[in-house]
């Protein structure tokens, strides 16, 4: 595992338009883990298929999360795909809360991989469990690179996008009188004037510029 690439830190991004990042389409996942007997998992919406023969897929994970440290430490992650049937109750329970102090798999019934991880079988139209080769170190995130060991299609069920779910999954803000900034994720306000450049906020770990002024 590298440490940070110095030339990540601190890159000035003058021409940066935070809204270009909106043009691009991703999925939503749930990666499941397991070390020393406790399963866990998270949301996410940073994976793709970046090369083939042999198949690779890069999964991205905040560092912030307890579910990165599993990964870097067991070299192995199952990748749920959602279907757009998934509640906000499941990103509620995947997203909202640490699975350092939680156990997220709660009252959820799933089955197992051959690597003994969690498949989630409700909610989800294929899945993958992967094999971390390799790994990126950026200030954020570890970016890790996967090759496949097993995977398997449910049904043909449509994906959920991250677009689907801003639209019609997320529930919508209430009219607010409150003031201070949103997290446009999950809904999370911060009710002070300002937002410190290098907030996060405390419940999806998202940065300022997911945000918004009330
Ligand atoms: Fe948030």
């Amino acid at each position: 595992m590298g440490k940070v690439d110095l030339i990540y830190e601190n890159a000035p991004a003058p021409m940066e338009d935070s809204r270009a990042l909106h043009a691009v389409g991703y999925g939503l996942y749930i990666v499941t883990t397991r070390e020393n007997g406790k399963d866990s998992g998270l949301v996410v919406n940073t994976v793709s298929q970046v090369a083939s023969n042999p198949t690779v897929l890069a999964v991205g994970i905040n560092r912030a999360n307890y579910s990165c440290g599993v990964i870097s430490r067991t070299k192995k992650l199952n990748v749920n795909v959602l279907t757009e049937s998934a509640p906000f109750s499941l990103f509620q329970r995947f997203g909202f809360q640490s699975g350092k102090d939680r156990d997220k798999m709660q009252g959820l019934v799933y089955g197992r991989s051959e690597n003994n991880l969690p498949v989630l079988r409700e909610h989800t139209n294929a899945f993958f469990s992967l094999k971390v080769k390799d790994s990126i170190t950026l200030p954020s995130h570890t970016l890790f690179l996967c090759t496949v060991e097993e995977s398997a299609s449910f049904n043909r069920d449509k994906s959920m996008t991250y677009a689907y779910y801003h639209a019609s999954v997320k529930p919508k803000a209430t009219p607010a009188k409150a003031k201070g900034w949103v997290c446009k994720i999950c809904g999370y306000v911060h009710s002070e004037e300002n937002l410190p450049d290098d907030f996060i906020c405390p419940i999806c770990k998202h940065p300022k510029s997911d945000f918004e002024k009330l």
